[in-house]
């Protein structure tokens, strides 16, 4: 079996050692990049499987490289490192393509798990699922979705928390399932990542998306078409 690869994309070289000693301890093939014109040069000689990124680079804007990044990477996971001072940058950084975050300080042991959990379910699903639901037609092991035969492109986590929305339509999925599901079960902060998460996909699928919001509770993929008044 080959090694997972990891991209570190991080100028403070202290710290970029470190990630890069844990992720080889953790079993994983880890590569430095410590400006975002090597991050883009490396990831088109070695495309990686997950990218922790740090939003602050000396040459060019943090969430400017994820968006560039996820333009040549559909499928890449983007872990986005920020200070705690830079809550606004996340949200904007998830809408630029991140997957998820991790604020600094961090543990080594829950950056590993985390990255543990975010390869785990971007592995292929065993069986042949799949789910059609209305003019939605999600095929679980290729990992695509079809509107009408159109394939919508997603990015990992809006396929992952697609497919656990879909897969109980017509049932009401908690914000703590969803979280638990899609990005990790030892999940106990804020959750903006999945509202972001939700507005995405609901312009992604256009009027064709059935997701109903349950305020403080979490959110339902309706079997029927709702029908607009
Ligand atoms: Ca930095």
């Amino acid at each position: 079996m080959t090694r997972e690869r990891i991209l570190v994309v991080e100028d403070d070289a202290i710290i970029g050692s470190e990630l890069l000693k844990a992720l080889s301890a953790g079993g994983y093939e880890a590569g430095l990049a410590t400006s975002g014109a090597a991050a883009l040069a490396d990831v088109r000689a070695h495309p990686p499987d997950l990218i922790l990124l740090d939003l602050g680079l000396p040459d060019m804007e943090g969430v400017e490289l994820c968006r560039r990044l996820r333009a040549v990477l559909p499928q890449t996971v983007i872990v986005v490192l920020t200070a705690r001072t830079e809550e606004f940058e996340v949200v904007v950084a998830l809408d630029a393509g991140a997957d998820d975050y991790l604020t600094k300080p961090f543990r080594l042991t829950e950056l590993v798990a985390r990255i543990r959990a975010h390869l785990r379910r971007r592995a292929i699903e065993p069986g042949d699922r799949v789910i059609s639901v209305g003019r939605l037609r999600l095929d679980l092991p290729a990992r695509r979705a079809h509107i009408d035969g159109t394939e919508v492109l997603l990015r990992p986590k809006e396929f992952d928390l697609l497919a656990a929305l879909v897969t109980r339509a017509g049932e009401v999925v908690t914000r703590e399932q969803l979280m638990d599901e899609v990005w990790d079960e030892n999940w106990f902060g804020p959750t903006k990542t999945l509202d972001v998460h939700v507005s995405t996909l609901r312009r992604k699928l256009g009027s064709y998306g059935q997701i109903t919001t349950l305020r403080g509770r979490g959110y339902r993929y309706e079997r029927d078409a709702v029908v607009e008044a």
